[in-house]
């Protein structure tokens, strides 16, 4: 096995869409260039960094999920090195504002400090309870994982529904 004592992570990420696919879902999601870049400027790339998250907003229809804004972190949110949860008022405030916008609200998004991110149990946990608990236009929720690679194996994107979780296949998309 290789070890690596220094490693370097580019800081800047060019910014493309990426398309989440999932065997035998005919909808797909749509990650516009705006919410990669927006969610990989909160990448803990040093090792103080503490987790940053928010909420994920876009539009639904039978073919496709497109995310097109990310919002948070704000102030009052829990942050530590491998915790996040948004200040609820905070997100669920954006939640109203973004609704007058005509976007809907489809998940939350949040950094890990690893390279590939992982769903951890108390990610999945939070998400069923978030489902559960909220009353939604949506039958499941994302979530969005940004590891410290910030490139395409460096973004978890899962969706968590009352019955499965998925983890759907990311590509660079047009
Ligand atoms: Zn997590």
């Amino acid at each position: 096995m290789a070890l690596n004592l220094f490693r370097s992570f580019s800081r800047s990420i060019p910014s493309v869409a990426l398309r989440g696919s999932f065997p035998l879902v005919t909808q797909t999601i749509r990650l516009e260039p705006a919410i990669i870049e927006y969610v990989n400027k909160h990448r803990q790339l040093n090792r103080f960094s503490t987790e940053a998250g928010g909420q994920l907003f876009g539009l639904v229809n039978t073919d496709e999920v497109r995310v097109v804004l990310a919002t948070g972190p704000y102030r009052g949110d829990e942050r530590g090195r491998f915790n996040y949860r948004s200040n609820s008022m905070a997100a669920q405030q954006a939640i109203e504002i973004q609704a007058k916008a005509g976007l809907l609200y489809l998940g939350e998004w949040h950094t890990h400090a690893e390279d590939k991110p992982n769903a951890s149990e108390s990610d999945m946990d939070a998400m069923k309870k978030l489902l559960a608990s909220s009353k939604l236009n949506v039958n499941a929720l994302l979530m969005l994982i940004v590891g410290r690679m910030g490139e395409l194996d460096g973004l978890g994107l899962y969706s968590v529904g009352n019955f499965e979780i998925n983890h759907w296949i990311l590509v660079e998309d047009d």
